[in-house]
């Protein structure tokens, strides 16, 4: 009796085979003069549910780290800043630098015109991923801020929760001049979520919460941590609303943002991408505009609401 069974081996692990997905290669965006009528008939009639990103926020002088011209950044993640208190000083030198940037900057015609669209019916309401206020600020009145916001402080400990202005006067106690002193060194570079690159960030006093002495965070959903499960059933309750949904200024890189838009696509409802730049939603969406926000937003409000 021959033996011809391999020699014996532990059996390895071999990774499951998984036929790739067949996914046809979108076509190309239009640009506004096509996509602006184009869009126009997929939305007028219809209740309208709008998504942004960092692209409707960058002509108020916030940049869009994952824009197509924009550096590569690598954003902070939730473990680094729990678990590392050099990480952390670093964190809050450059956020007490930052935020006022953010504090200052002022909607822009891109925000304006949501808010014209949602006071003529057009439009349900906005879910932005952005943590800079600017749509509320503008006048929106339904207005979901997926990630939070830079504007309130939540202690990971016991949970209370502050206003950043609040902290700005206890680590402007904590660190005299320190802000001043970056501030008038050069002009510095301040990230989405109100990060500034500061030199040298060694003598930083963090302050902790008044409450309970527990570690204080911007409420700001940072990588690695997910959306408040309460937040995203506002978020899908919002486009379940509407019959249509209209992103603007955003890649989709993050899925927090992209399950809105596969939600409404696979109801069979129409989808229309407005961006500079390809997303992760492209072969998805019922239609894409190339275009700034600033451009393409007050020139859809006026065809809808007119
Ligand atoms: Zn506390």
């Amino acid at each position: 009796m021959s033996h011809t069974a391999p020699p014996t081996t532990a059996p390895r692990a071999v990774p499951r085979q998984v036929a790739p997905r067949f996914v046809p290669a979108p076509t190309p965006p239009h640009d506004l003069d096509v996509g602006l009528p184009a869009a126009v008939d997929l939305l007028r009639g219809r209740r309208v549910a709008v998504l942004t990103g960092a692209g409707i926020s960058t002509d108020s002088g916030i940049p869009d780290y994952r824009g197509p011209d924009s550096p590569p950044r690598r954003p902070m993640t939730y473990q680094q800043f729990v678990s590392d208190p050099a990480f952390r000083r670093t964190y809050w030198a450059r956020n007490h630098v930052g935020w006022r940037h953010v504090h200052r900057t002022r909607p822009n015609a891109g925000h304006d015109a949501v808010v014209r669209m949602e006071a003529r019916g057009a439009v349900v309401g906005v879910i932005t991923q952005n943590v800079d206020r600017l749509h509320t600020l503008a006048g929106s009145r339904s207005v979901i801020d997926l990630h939070g916001t830079y504007a309130a402080i939540v202690c990971l400990d016991c949970g209370d929760r502050t206003t950043r202005d609040a902290l700005a006067r206890r680590l402007e106690a904590l660190n005299p001049g320190f802000a001043e002193a970056v501030g008038s060194v050069a002009d510095v570079e301040i990230a989405p979520d109100a990060d500034a690159v500061v030199e040298s960030t060694e003598g930083f006093r963090v302050a902790d919460c008044e409450r309970c002495g527990g570690m204080l965070k911007p409420d700001i959903v940072y990588f690695g941590e997910s959306v408040p499960r309460e937040r995203v059933e506002r978020a899908y309750a919002l486009v379940d609303s509407a019959d249509a949904l209209l992103v603007a200024g955003s890649s989709l890189a993050v899925m927090s943002g992209l399950r809105f838009v596969r939600h409404v696509a696979r109801s069979g409802r129409p989808v229309v991408i407005v961006n500079r730049g390809a997303t992760r939603a492209d072969v998805e969406a019922t239609l894409r505009v190339h275009a700034g926000t600033s451009q393409a937003l007050p020139a859809l409000a006026e065809r809808l609401t007119d």
